[in-house]
This record gives C-alpha cells, structure tokens and sequence, in this order.
C-alpha cells in the first residue's frame, strides 16, 4: 500500500492549482497537462513525468526548496532526466461561465 497517499481535500486543491498552473505557463504538448511546480535552485519547474519533459517557469517567485539544499539536489537530480521543451500555451477560458449561451 502506499504510505504516501493523500487525503482528497488536497487532491482537489492541487488539482485547482495545477489548472491555473496549465492556464499560465502551458502544458505538456503531447497530454496537456502538467505536474509540478518543483523548484531547483530557485527555477521553478513544471514537467510530465509521462512523457519526460520540463518547462521552466519562473525564477526565484516560490522557491519552494528555499533552506532545504537536499530537497533541491534531488529535485535537481528528478528533472535532469527531464527534457526541457517549449510548453504547449492553453487559450484562455475568455467567458467559460455565459459564452455559449451568448453566442445563442
Ligand atoms: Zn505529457
């Protein structure tokens, strides 16, 4: 069993995050989707693990591995296996709420 496993409150707040994540920095061109951000050495990183690619993000605006050099050497060592790439930009939801009903 895995130890690891989450509770569902979190799940869907990552899942929201991850969203906004995909909406501002891009996606994996090939699923379109994203998992991340980690940061190493102050770069920010999204990637799909599935399919092996990185984007970097940002620079030095979460550090999320700030004070923690041996979080930072293995996230460094996770995504040197990683192919950094061009992300795939997602349009906007411009009006996702009342634009269909609009356009009618
Ligand atoms: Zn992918």
């Amino acid at each position: 069993m895995n130890a690891e496993a989450t509770p569902k409150e979190i799940d869907a707040e990552t899942e929201a995050r991850h969203r906004e994540f995909e909406l501002r920095y891009g996606v994996c061109p090939i699923c379109k989707r994203c998992s991340g951000p980690i940061s190493v050495n102050k770069y920010d990183w999204l990637y799909c693990a599935k399919h092996r690619v990185k984007w970097c993000i940002s620079w030095n605006l979460w550090d999320f591995s700030e004070g923690r050099p041996r979080k930072c050497r293995k996230n460094q060592r996770f995504l040197s296996r990683f192919t950094t790439i061009e992300p795939l930009h997602l349009e906007e939801p411009a009006a996702a709420k009342g634009a269909e009903r609009d356009e009618n």
